[in-house]
């Protein structure tokens, strides 16, 4: 699992994007039923801080989203943890998609548990971001590609795994085409006001298991590049 350094004002222990504020951090998404703990030890070593604006870094450990610019947040803590540990719940998977960049965080988490990551993000600016982002962690096992997320990456399916960070009334159809017969797909589905976590597995004979993992609140899935 990658190692991530931390600045050394960080090992101090004392500031809002110390050691200790992610402790606490972990805390909280144990308290809120998060139990992989390979999840767990990523959220505790990745800093957060890292994907969000300097303005925003004494909240980066506080279980909430964050907004990043152009109308986009950063996911709240729980929710990547909580995605994260239904799409590895029946093993790790290799090759896996995700469909809304934004920060990079979700992205950088996966990219510490999985060979491979590919995202995809539709606000350009959002995107340079997330790769400079990456560049400086040494992410080197993640590609990342400016387009409508709703077509998916075509030339690098099927996917053993695909999550979507942005909601749509339902799950694009180009999409589900490229996820592998045994594949796992994690993803918010519903309205702006009401949305439900589902989980879809292959069954490998070419139709899906779905289950409804709770409720959430993410930003709209849209269509074409912003
Ligand atoms: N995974 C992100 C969450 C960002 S919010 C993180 O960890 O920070 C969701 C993101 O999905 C936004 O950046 C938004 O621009 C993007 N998005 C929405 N619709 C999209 C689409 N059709 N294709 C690609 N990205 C999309």
């Amino acid at each position: 699992m990658t190692v991530y350094p931390l600045p050394a004002a960080d090992l101090k222990g004392e500031g809002m994007t110390s050691q200790r504020a992610r402790d606490r951090l972990v805390a909280i998404l144990r308290e809120g039923g998060i139990r992989d703990p390979r999840v767990i030890e990523v959220i505790r070593n990745l800093p957060r801080h890292h994907f969000i604006d300097q303005a925003l870094h004494s909240r980066a450990y506080e279980n909430d989203a964050l907004p990043i610019g152009h109308g986009q947040t950063i996911s709240q803590p729980w929710v990547v943890a909580r995605m994260t540990e239904a799409l590895i719940e029946f093993g790790i998977p290799q090759k896996v998609l995700e469909i809304g960049t934004g920060s990079g965080y979700q992205a950088a988490v996966l990219a510490a548990l999985v060979p491979q990551v590919f995202t995809v993000e539709r606000i350009e600016a959002l995107l340079r971001q997330a790769r400079r982002r990456f560049r400086q962690l040494g992410l080197t096992n993640l590609r990342s590609r400016y387009d409508d997320g709703k077509l998916g990456w075509a030339d690098e399916a099927p996917f053993d795994a695909i999550i979507l960070t942005a909601a749509g009334d339902t799950i694009p159809t180009r999409i589900l085409d490229q996820l592998g017969p045994t594949g796992v797909l994690v993803a918010p589905v519903g309205s702006p006001s009401r949305q439900t976590l589902i989980r879809m597995r292959g069954d490998g004979q070419g139709d899906f298991i779905q289950e409804e993992l709770g409720a959430v609140s993410f930003v709209p899935l849209l269509g074409g590049i912003g």
